[in-house]
């Protein structure tokens, strides 16, 4: 890939709210800056059916719709957008050598890593040999396939209740298993979730393995309260349990909590100088569109000024 520069003030990982962004103050400080994006842009976001809670839209509206305002947005204002996946960034003199795949290299003097995170797996038997085959980690990509069937849910956040609403849409029964007694998402959402007649939930449980040959046929269940294990019967199984960040490609030096989220101080830089981070990548409360986008801002202002030699 080529960006059509051998080296630029500033490039940008990830296109999704906080690389996007990071990508439209950039851009607007006259910095010309890249934004790398492996897939298309927008991040999870773009996966997600309905954002109710991004101030400014009192009616909502789509994922998909919003990664591509952010997109267009970002482009406008002059944010080069490019297809490429960053495979390792390293130290190189004045600044960061970004190595891409499927070919190229990029030498930036400030780097913003938005680079997201990535599902976690639950890590039992079947789950891995029947992914696309019934496990699923996108219930807006898959769930219209699962019209009238029965499913399972497997997470207690945000993400695994909303998603079980979206599911429900489709599904005949939408059943939830949840490992603890008390769910971790919103109030608002818990409450649409219990109310709905299509949803159950089954707390204090855990999935233990996924079952089935060349589909999913159900999954097995065991009750933490002391019930013993049960099979229950369902076509899909959508796996919920939060994220992993994105890091892989970064050096060892750069500082991170023990789940591998970046540290970062009030300016979001890392503890690589020139390195900021921005949006899920980086260890944080809350991680939403609205947090996302304000790291954007935040990280594109500390490169900025570390590029002007202020901080
Ligand atoms: P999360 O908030 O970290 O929740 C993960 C859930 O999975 C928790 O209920 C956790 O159980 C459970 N879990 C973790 N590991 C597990 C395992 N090995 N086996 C079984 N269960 C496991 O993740 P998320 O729901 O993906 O949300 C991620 C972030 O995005 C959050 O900050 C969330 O607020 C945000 N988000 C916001 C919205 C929204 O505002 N509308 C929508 C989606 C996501 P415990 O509760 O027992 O720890």
């Amino acid at each position: 890939m080529s960006v059509g520069r051998d080296s630029v003030p500033v490039a940008v990982i990830g296109g999704g709210p906080a690389g996007l962004t990071a990508g439209i103050y950039l851009a607007r400080a006259g910095l010309g800056p890249v934004v790398l994006e492996r897939g298309l842009p927008g991040g999870q976001v773009a996966l997600t059916f309905r954002v109710e809670n991004y101030p400014g839209f009192p009616e909502g509206l789509s994922g998909p719709e919003l990664a591509s305002r952010l997109e267009s947005q970002a482009r406008r204002l002059g944010a080069q957008l490019e297809t490429a996946e960053v495979e390792r960034v390293e130290l190189g003199e004045g600044g960061f050598v970004l190595r891409l795949e499927p070919e190229g290299t990029l030498r930036a003097r400030a780097v913003v890593v938005a680079s997201g995170s990535r599902p976690r797996r639950l890590g039992v038997p079947g789950e891995e040999a029947l992914g696309g085959r019934g496990v699923s980690y996108c219930a807006t990509c898959d769930g219209p396939l699962f019209s009238g069937r029965d499913v399972v849910v497997v997470g207690g956040g945000d993400s695994a209740l909303e998603e079980a609403l979206y599911l429900a849409r489709h599904a005949r029964q939408v059943t939830v298993v949840h490992r603890r007694g008390q769910l971790r998402a919103a109030a608002v959402i818990q409450q649409r979730a219990r109310a709905h007649p299509r949803i159950r939930l089954l707390l204090n449980a855990v999935v233990e393995e996924v079952l089935g040959d060349d589909a999913v046929a159900g999954v097995r269940v065991r009750d933490l309260s002391g019930g013993g294990s049960r099979e229950l019967k369902a076509e899909g199984v959508f796996i919920y349990i939060g994220g992993l960040p994105n890091t892989g490609f970064l050096p060892p030096e750069v500082r991170r909590d023990s789940a591998g989220y970046l540290l970062t101080g009030d300016d979001l830089q890392t503890s690589l100088s020139g390195l900021f981070a921005a949006g899920d990548v980086r260890q944080k409360r809350l991680r939403q569109v609205a947090t996302a986008v304000g790291d954007g801002a935040l990280a594109a202002l500390g490169a900025q000024r570390f590029l002007e030699g202020l901080d």
